[in-house]
């Protein structure tokens, strides 16, 4: 301090002042706009400068900028108005946020390990990701998918708010996190951005990122070559354990025993663990009761599908991240056509930004329509009943020959009639046709599997969920 001139100080004091306002001017508009809006809009804004009745306001992106233009100048000036502080000239500029801006300081760690812990042991590359460097997180994890870029809105927010918890104080906010949802809905994005926010904050804390197929795998070579427990030592020993898409351990018996075991070992020592499902704990099929009633300790979080404003910024911020401009009517254009999955609106985004790369032109709207054109009307793969019947048996643990043969029982019939039901609702196939595939059932029966399917939906949310859950793993919605 003792070098600054009595000029700096002033200025000092000015930038404070400044500040103040600022924060005032937030907590103004705050109050006039509903959650989401504030959440989506005003949380990622920062202050410029603010002298002489001009305020500079910095913004992420062109998109908001743009957006901020034409919907918030006169909401931004009445509240000015409300704090005192009018009249304000109000100018907007693209700035880059800074990085975690909403974090608390990392705190330090009562009763964890004093001392770093040795990378996980084990066989060369069999884990992942093992919490050993930074030099490890590029490889593992994906550069954009941190909390920064996760846009978040009514359909994710509180998945979201869970995750950095998790984050940010482990095993202590929500142990275990379990967050569920569908296809392309940012499952994977937010466990990324907790193991690399985790890292950040205690790199020296083991973590085991798997997708559940790994973990699966595994333990099927720690079996067949006899270091169970060794597979035991590894996983039992991480502080953050996050395992991928867990609804693939539907019928595994023995990896749910192991999993359990692991779960409550990691739980004990307040361990984090962390899982996503494209469903919740209690529909997942033949999951064991016990590992339900253990995921239900901690927070389940769903994730649905993201609205309109949502799905502007998303697009507008993957816009941003590859370095592509886009037209406001353009983003608008996305997102009102690519409701259902986040990866079907990156695509959309990438298909347009190929075509105005190969004719060497600007992105605008009318270019959009052409090539957005053929994946909004009806351009995906046909759907054939071979693949609806692999997934549906798969999801239901039965056998494709149990589904075409004459068995009537109930755990067979069941899934026949909703293989029938997909296929009428995804095909061109006539009822005929549906019925051949179940060895020459008539076009009568067919129509009454539909029937039945269709009044159990309406009748039972649950089984209606299901349902749905396959036409999305079928990429059928
Ligand atoms: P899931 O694991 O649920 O199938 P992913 O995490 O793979 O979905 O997400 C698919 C794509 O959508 C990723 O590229 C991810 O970055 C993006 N995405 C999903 N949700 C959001 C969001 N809220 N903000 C920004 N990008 C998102
Ligand atoms: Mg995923």
């Amino acid at each position: 301090m003792d070098d600054l001139n009595p000029g700096d100080v002033n200025l000092m004091a000015d930038e404070r002042q400044a500040s103040d306002q600022f924060s005032h001017l937030l907590q103004a508009v705050r109050k006039r706009v509903n959650k989401q809006q504030f959440a989506t809009w005003f949380q990622r804004t920062t202050l410029i400068s603010w002298s002489n009745g001009e305020l500079v306001m910095g913004l992420p992106n062109r998109f908001y900028k743009e957006w901020f233009h034409k919907n918030f100048r006169s909401l931004l000036a009445r509240a000015a108005e409300e704090i005192g502080q009018a009249p304000v000239q109000i100018r907007f500029e693209v700035a880059e946020t800074p990085a975690i801006a909403l974090d608390e300081e990392p705190s330090p760690e009562p009763g964890g390990p004093t001392s770093p812990v040795e990378p996980t042991v084990g066989q060369a590359g069999s884990l992942p990701f093992t919490g050993s460097g930074p030099e490890d997180l590029p490889l593992r994890f994906h550069e954009h998918y941190t909390f920064e870029n996760f846009m978040t809105g009514p359909s994710n927010r509180v998945a979201y708010a869970a995750a950095r918890a998790v984050a940010n104080d482990p095993g202590r906010a929500y142990n275990p996190l379990f967050l569920h949802g569908s296809v392309g809905l940012g499952k994977t994005h937010l466990l990324h951005a907790v193991c690399r926010q985790f890292h950040q904050r205690r790199p020296d804390q083991r973590i085991c990122f798997l997708s559940c197929e790994e973990f699966t795998n595994e333990f099927v070579q720690a079996l067949q070559h006899h270091n169970l427990e060794h597979f035991r030592q590894r996983f039992r020993n991480v502080h953050l354990l996050v395992i991928d898409d867990i609804h693939f351990l539907v019928g595994k018996e023995r990896i749910q025993d192991e999993f359990f075991h692991t779960f409550n070992r990691l739980y004990q020592t307040h361990h984090q663990i962390v899982v996503s499902s494209d469903a919740p704990p209690s529909e997942i099929p033949t999951l064991q009761d016990r590992l339900i009633s253990r995921f239900k300790w901690g927070l389940v979080a769903q994730i649905e599908q993201p609205e309109m404003e949502t799905r502007m910024a998303i697009v507008s911020r993957k816009a941003d991240l590859l370095k592509i401009e886009v037209p406001n009517d353009v983003v608008e254009f996305i997102a009102a056509n690519f409701r259902n999955n986040i990866r079907e609106l990156e695509g959309a985004l990438l298909s347009v930004s190929a075509r105005a790369g190969v004719a060497g032109v600007p992105i605008d709207l009318s270019m959009a329509q052409e090539a957005l054109e053929p994946s909004i009307h009806g351009g995906r793969p046909p759907m054939s009943l071979d693949r609806i019947t692999e997934t549906v048996a798969s999801h239901f643990q039965v056998k494709i020959s149990d589904l075409r043969s004459k068995r009537r029982s109930r755990s067979i019939s069941l899934p026949r009639q909703v293989i029938m039901y997909i296929g009428r609702e995804t095909t061109n196939l006539s009822l005929d046709e549906i019925g051949d595939h179940f060895g020459g059932r008539d076009h009568s029966t067919v129509l009454y599997a539909y029937g039945r399917v269709k009044d159990k939906m309406e009748q039972d949310a649950s089984f209606a969920a299901e349902v749905e859950r396959l036409l999305d793993r079928l990429g059928a919605r």
